[in-house]
Formats: structure tokens, sequence, C-alpha cells
């Protein structure tokens, strides 16, 4: 017996699933912090680290101290990490007078790269300074 559907729904089902995996696989060479954004942008904040542990599990498995390294500059979730621990570097964005923000470069530089099973942030990233109490 074939393990092949032709059950339209099935069938789409799959297709979603292939996408979905598609979707949230890091790129190669995407360092955690560039995937994080990048998912963050499609599928937002679920007030979890999920998209830093799926990163973790499928490119740096033996990174295990990588929730406590974000967790240790306020990133307690995904969004987090940028509001309160990171931020990119300046030659990556550019201030946006309408929304008196600053904003990514157009088109959004694309990660540096690192090198395989590093948890370290790429050169698009910098750490925020924050104010010693
Ligand atoms: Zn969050
Ligand atoms: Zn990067």
């Amino acid at each position: 017996m074939s393990s092949e559907t032709t059950d339209p729904v099935q069938m789409l089902e799959r297709e979603l699933a292939v996408r979905a995996f598609q979707l949230t696989t890091p790129r190669q060479m995407e360092c955690v912090f560039c995937y994080v954004d990048r998912m963050l942008d499609d599928f937002g904040c679920d007030n979890t680290l999920r998209w830093a542990v799926h990163w973790r599990e499928l490119r740096a498995p033996r990174a295990t101290s990588l929730e406590k390294r974000l967790a240790s500059r306020g990133g307690y979730c995904d969004c987090e990490i940028f509001l309160n621990g990171w931020t990119p570097s300046a030659h990556a964005v550019v201030y946006d007078a309408e929304t008196e923000d600053w904003r990514w470069r157009d088109p959004r530089p694309s990660c540096f790269g690192v090198r395989r099973g590093s948890s370290q942030p790429c050169g698009l990233w910098m750490p925020l300074r924050r104010p010693r109490w």
C-alpha cells in the first residue's frame, strides 16, 4: 500500500507543513539574532524564546547557555532580545524622520553569517548599552 494520498485536504496540510518548515528554517550560516528578527517580522512573539530555541535546536544544539545569555540582557522572550539586549549596528540602520524611529536600511542587510555552532551575533548587531543602577 502506498503512503501517497490523493485526499486534497491532506495534500494541502502536507504542503502547508512543508512551507512552514521552509519559512522557519534558519538560512545557511544565519546567526541567531538575524533569524529571530526575521521570524518576529513574520510570526511575532509568543512571550517565550521559541525562535531562539528553535534556532538552537537546528543550528547549535550544544549552545545550552543561550537562553541564560539572552536573559542576562533582559531577553526573556524573543522580542525582548531586541527591546533590551541587542540592537542593529549603526551602519545597518537609517533614521526615518516620518516615524521618528530607526529602521533597517533598504534592502535590509542580510546576515553576515557566523561559523557553524556559534550562537554569537553577526556584525549586524551590537549590545545595547544599559544604564547601571
Ligand atoms: Zn516578546
Ligand atoms: Zn546575523
